[in-house]
């Protein structure tokens, strides 16, 4: 097909990032991000890849629509406009797909309006992505608009991974489950463990740790998530960059009930002032390895509990799995921090887990085994690429429709 260009876009509250691929040969033509949306400051950085060049704007950007026509100028600018015959679709990022969407979708009025349902269990980012999707709509009605859902991949979870022990009416009625969130990178990483291991996706059992500023860690049968860590919505599981994690629920009732703080206090608490920055004051891993190359206690406190708390994890759905194939790192922390990697499966020989040092310590932006030769399961490190996976699935839909 001659419409081989895929446009990704991926809209927060105040910020949009895109990329726009070639899908012949998944090249980048361009990418860039919009930050501060309709605040005082914004700023467009656009990258044409093909030439090397990188423009950045500091004029008005009111709102997402503004941002996308900047957006659009500057891919026309370099021959690759919005209104070119060779874009066959414009992917969008959609956090919050609830039970309902379980696949990549082209977007309709009943697909906005389901999403919108979603709202209540996603109010960060539901509404920032039908914000995007709408405004694309309206610059090229004629175009498949297609919504790929973090939480697809993990609708396969079983009941018994994904349901709270609370009453399963109650928690029906609210939409009260384990949902999973960061499932574009679980599905593209896992599936790249298995090439990197010369296997079929069907036929490997995976454990995928997704460390960047949020985290989370997936258990993948056969090519199929049988349990994740984030749950209802990302808070759950992991320690991150700012949120807590799995913590006793009655952690709440006490800091309300004793502590006096409202509900939106403790919201803002565990999403954004917990993790390693609630710990230690510092949420980026560098930093951290810095501090406590320089004897930092605190620092140091707060790398341990984010090592327990992945290698409880790690045995977890090891359990959960019966086989484990490869252990595999990826995002942020999880690509470049040689550290973590090492101290995760530290005193885990018994389940077959090792990292190899010189390996472990080469820097790469490849896939790749860090683990000894004869090692029984695979340690590795997959870098993710969600606007790839996004592209993939929106052109491998788009194709099969027309
Ligand atoms: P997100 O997409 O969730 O914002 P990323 O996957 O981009 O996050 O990961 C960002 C995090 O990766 C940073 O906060 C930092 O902790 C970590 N990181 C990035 N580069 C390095 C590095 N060289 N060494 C250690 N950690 C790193």
């Amino acid at each position: 097909m001659s419409r081989t260009r895929v446009l990704v876009l991926n809209s927060g509250s105040s910020s949009l990032k895109y990329q726009l691929l070639d899908m012949r040969d998944s090249r980048r033509l361009a990418v860039g991000l919009v930050e501060r949306i309709g605040e005082q400051t914004p700023r467009l950085k656009h990258t044409c890849v093909t030439s090397g060049d990188t423009r950045e704007q500091n004029g008005p950007i009111a709102d997402h629509d503004a941002a996308l026509k900047a957006v659009a100028e500057e891919l026309a600018r370099d021959g690759v406009g919005l209104d070119s015959p060779k874009l066959a679709a414009i992917g969008h990022r959609v956090v919050h797909g609830g039970l309902f969407f379980t696949e990549p979708t082209v977007v309709d009025d009943d697909v906005l309006t389901e999403i919108e349902r979603l709202v209540p269990v996603a109010p960060l980012h539901n509404p920032a992505n039908l914000t995007g999707i709408r405004t694309a709509m309206a610059l090229r009605p004629d175009l498949p608009q297609v919504a790929v859902f973090d939480t697809a991949f993990h609708t396969t979870m079983p009941e018994s991974a994904a349901r709270y022990a609370i009453d399963p009416k109650l928690a029906d009625r609210f939409r009260i489950r384990r949902y999973g969130f960061h499932g574009t990178s679980h599905a593209y990483v896992s599936r790249e463990t298995a090439k990197l291991l010369g296997r079929t996706p069907e036929d490997v059992n995976v454990i995928v740790l997704h460390l960047g500023n949020g985290a989370s860690a997936s258990a993948v049968r056969g090519g199929k998530c049988v349990d994740t860590s984030m749950g209802l919505t990302p808070l759950e599981g992991l320690v991150m960059g700012t949120r807590s994690g799995d913590l006793d629920p009655a952690v709440i009732f006490h800091l309300q009930r004793v502590g006096g703080m409202s509900m939106d206090e403790i919201d803002t608490l565990l999403n954004k002032g917990s993790g390693l920055f609630g710990l230690c004051g510092d949420n980026d891993m560098r930093e951290i390895r810095r501090r406590i190359d320089e004897g930092d206690a605190q620092a140091e406190l707060a790398f341990d509990i984010y090592i327990h708390r992945l290698k409880k994890y790690i045995g977890a759905y090891y359990a959960v799995l019966g086989w484990v194939d490869a252990v595999v790192f990826t995002a942020g922390v999880g690509e470049n921090a040689s550290a973590v990697r090492e101290a995760a499966v530290a005193g885990l020989e018994g389940l077959g887990l090792a990292v190899d040092g010189e390996l472990n310590a080469v820097r790469c932006d490849r896939p790749r085994l860090v683990s000894p030769a004869d090692a029984r399961v695979a340690v590795a490190v997959v870098p993710t690429d969600e606007e790839l996976e996004i592209a993939t699935q929106t052109y491998a839909l788009v194709g099969k429709n027309g």
